[in-house]
């Protein structure tokens, strides 16, 4: 049975020193049950968003120049790894990858978002073939899978949800398989629609949800993330000096601070380890003996006393109001949300009066064109680029780093409830 899953993001396999930080850590624990899911290296999905945008809208020249930059950042790391003593067939099995992305970054035809999942995908496979080559060149035995044969989804490319029958059909054999101190690895963030035919993502930082689907179908007993954080922070350290760790929280405060835009976790990764109560760690691969932070069900009191600040950038504000001034009632909400449905936007906080609604979501300007084309007949809709939103969870003890984030920034939207205190700022 597999017992434990490790999820490693872009930030811990950035370089060839932070993947032989990796080796060192499954190392130490290869004889625990161990699974795998791995990020693509550092920035690299950026990278490829770039060169499929260079393919798109530019010329290949320019495409090309940033395909070489990925290629060429892999390099360094493969280098980093095995000098001149790589193996030929993994170096011909990387140059096979390559050639593939190229040849699908070229498919500018293509929708958009299928393209997306097409190329960008080639981050994780990339990432988990040097990663699978370099354990094994270290002695620690790993096998490679394609999340595509276990990971099965609807066709909503770029934010694909889990066809769970299939999905737990396919990974639940996994723990027969399985052979005891064999290290598994495979691809965060990747799978495939149902018919096998065609690559999909889980949506961007959706490494931590692949994690939490496979140790819910595998019914193992915990999952942890490994960051280059001290565990779950009560704010973002690269923003906020006097930060605490949360030892501990409960699943149902870990979906809110996620739900706000903690980046430490994808915010559906919660749900799937609640369901099986699979407890979740976050743990610093920078600081292995550092006690990790626990996610689990059990209650406990202290939670509500620590207050979190959350910042979320690259937020876009809409305020939506009805061309023939009528109220912003059930009828056009529907509309309103019908279409951000369609178009895969999330609110992420609203605010209604009688003539307009207003809410924001991470910023595209695809999902923003077509939001104004699907609601321009009967809407007007106007909005604002380049903010913040920040949230203030447990507000009610003390919030004084909030003050201090605040202060000389213009407030375009304010709203509190009970525990939870939000603004839309200029960034
Ligand atoms: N590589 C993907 C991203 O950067 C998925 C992940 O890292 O979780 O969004
Ligand atoms: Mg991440």
């Amino acid at each position: 049975m597999i017992k434990k899953i490790y999820k490693f993001g872009g930030a811990s396999v950035k370089d060839a020193d932070a993947v032989r930080n990796l080796k060192n850590i499954v190392a130490q624990h290869k004889d625990e049950d161990i699974f795998l899911v791995v990020s693509a290296m550092g920035k690299t999905t950026n990278m490829l968003e770039k060169a499929l945008k260079d393919f798109r809208e530019h010329d290949g020249q320019l495409g090309m120049e940033a395909l070489h930059d990925v290629i060429a950042y892999h390099d360094g790391i493969i280098q980093g790894l095995f000098g001149k003593g790589a193996n030929p067939e993994f170096e011909e099995s990387i140059a096979n990858l390559f050639i593939e992305l190229w040849e699908k970054l070229q498919r500018a035809d293509q929708p958009y978002d299928y393209q997306y999942d097409q190329t960008v995908s080639y981050g994780e496979l990339i990432s988990t073939t040097i990663i699978q080559e370099y354990l094994n060149h270290c002695e620690v035995p790993c096998r490679w899978l394609d999340a595509r044969k276990y990971v099965l989804t609807d066709e909503r490319f770029r934010s694909a949800s889990p066809d769970w029958d299939e999905t737990r059909l396919r990974i639940s054999k996994l723990n027969d398989e399985h052979i005891h101190g064999i290290v598994c690895i495979t691809q965060g963030f990747i799978g495939s629609t149902v018919d096998g035919k065609h690559t999909v993502t889980l949506g961007r930082e959706g490494s931590d949800y692949t994690a939490a689907i496979f140790a819910n179908c595998l019914d193992a007993e915990e999952v942890t993330i490994w960051k280059d954080v001290d565990g779950l922070l009560n704010a973002d350290p690269k923003r906020f000096d006097e930060t605490v760790q949360l030892p501990h929280i409960t699943y149902s405060e870990a979906i809110e601070l996620a739900f706000y835009g903690a980046s430490i976790i994808h915010p559906k990764t919660v749900k799937p380890l609640q369901n099986k109560n699979i407890t979740l760690k976050v743990q610093s691969f920078l600081h292995p003996d550092h006690a990790p932070s626990v996610i689990d069900g059990k209650a406990d009191r202290n939670i509500e006393r620590t207050p979190s600040y959350i910042v979320k950038d690259n937020q876009t504000l809409v305020s939506i109001s009805p061309r023939d001034y009528s109220f912003m009632n059930e009828h056009n909400l529907r509309l309103i949300f019908g279409a951000c449905d369609e178009l895969n936007i999330h609110a992420n906080v609203i605010q209604t009066s009688a003539l307009m609604l207003s809410f924001c979501f991470d910023h595209d300007d695809l999902r923003l064109k077509g939001l104004i084309a699907a609601l321009k007949e009967s809407f007007q809709v106007k909005y604002n680029k380049g903010l913040t939103l920040f949230t203030i969870r447990h507000y009610d003890y003390s919030y004084t780093m909030g003050d201090e984030f605040l202060k000389g920034k213009k407030i375009l939207l304010k709203q509190s409830s009970r525990s939870t205190l939000q603004f839309v700022i200029e960034s």
